[in-house]
Order: structure tokens, then sequence, then C-alpha cells
């Protein structure tokens, strides 16, 4: 299998088609994101450093979360290929990851800023990390997989999700050229239903 790269706004739905991508060709998921929050839940140095950045929307220094994105890649289970989720997110984040890994694909996770709003407004999540959206769940609170209660993660708050939209402008968006110019670029359009994204995602796979 290939090693994938998922790019799109946050809030674009790249942790909900990496987990199908887990599934459909067995393959581990990294999403630098749920790294960090373990590591804020353990309450370990590296989630001390981190929680500071995410709760204000802004990015964690780029030598940080390279430095355990390159330990995570030289696990076996990566060995016959892996979905980068959240990473990389700058240029200097890329360019590391070129320096220790051949990367095959970059799957852009298209979807319109107004779209990309709505969804992460209504975002719920577990514990667990299952994700859910206030449309879909009717009265639910709690967890359809676990059981337990639903929460909004502190950095989908409205002023924190403008920040982080910001700093994906500048900071992240970028990638989609860089990728673009390597010819690794496909380009997915990531509205409408999952199960139809999730096929557009697996031809832009073959
Ligand atoms: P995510 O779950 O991917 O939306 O990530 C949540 C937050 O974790 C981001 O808003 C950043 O603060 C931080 N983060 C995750 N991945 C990275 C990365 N590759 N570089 C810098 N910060 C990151």
């Amino acid at each position: 299998m290939k090693n994938i790269v998922l790019l799109g706004a946050p809030g674009a739905g790249k942790g909900t088609q990496a987990a199908l991508i887990r599934e459909e060709f067995h393959i581990p998921h990294i999403s630098t994101g749920d790294i960090l929050r373990r590591n804020i839940k353990e309450g370990t140095p590296l989630g001390v450093t981190a929680k500071k950045y995410i709760d204000a929307g802004e990015l964690v220094p780029d030598d940080v979360v390279i430095g355990l994105v390159e330990l995570r890649l030289k696990e076996d289970d990566c060995k016959d290929g892996y979905i980068l989720d959240g990473f990389p997110r700058t240029i200097p984040q890329a360019e590391s990851l070129d320096k220790v890994a051949r990367i095959d694909v970059a799957l852009n996770i298209d979807v319109p800023f107004d779209v990309i709003m709505e969804r992460m407004s209504g975002r719920r999540v577990c514990a667990c990390g299952e994700t859910y959206h206030v449309s879909t769940l009717g009265d639910a609170t709690t967890c359809q997989k676990c059981g337990k209660e639903l929460f909004i993660r502190d950095d989908d708050r409205p002023e924190t999700v403008e920040n982080r939209l910001r700093v994906y402008e500048k900071q992240t968006a970028p990638l989609i050229d860089y990728y673009r110019k390597q010819g690794k670029l496909k380009d997915v359009n990531a509205v409408g239903e999952i199960d139809k994204i999730f096929e557009d995602v697996k031809k832009a796979l073959i």
C-alpha cells in the first residue's frame, strides 16, 4: 500500500476519511492532533507544551511535531504504508518529511469555507475518538459506540475556529502547491455523503 498524506482545512473530514482508509487498506492512521491530545490528557511534558498552542488555535512548533512523527514512522506497522492526518502542516514539516519518507500521494480533502464553519461549530466528540455532528445526533448526548458523554473540543469554540482557519490559509494551504509541483496531489471534492466521498478517495488512491 501507499504512504499517504491527507491535506485539507480543519473540519474538512480528514479524520473521518483516514479512519475509512485504515479499515479498507489495513494501514495505520497517524494523526498528530490525536497524539498531542493523548499527551495532554496524560499530562506528559509534550502535552503541557502542546496545550498552550492548541487551545489558542496556533500550531505546535515544527521541531516538536517533526520529532514525534519521525519516531512514529520508524515503528514496525508503518512498513507497508500509512496515512498521515494533520501532518505536514507547514512547508518545513513537509521538507523534513521528504528527508525521512517517500510520500506517494497527497490527498487534498477539499471543502468550501462556509461548509467548514458549519461542520466545526456542530462537531461533537467522544473521549474514545468517535466524532459526530449535531445535525445527525438528534437528542443524543452520548457516544453511540461506547456510551460516554459527548463534548465540544476546546479548539472547536468559535473564536478558536476562526484563528485555526487563518493559520490554515497562511501556513498549511501552501502545501497544496508543494505536492502539486511534485506531481503527487489528488483533489477530492469532499462535500456530501461520507460514503460517496470515500468512493472518490479510493479512486484517487488506486
Ligand atoms: P487536528 O486534530 O489535526 O485539527 O489538530 C489539533 C491541533 O493540534 C492543531 O490546531 C494544532 O494546534 C496541533 N497540531 C496538530 N498537528 C500539527 C502539526 N502537524 N503541526 C503543528 N501543530 C499541529
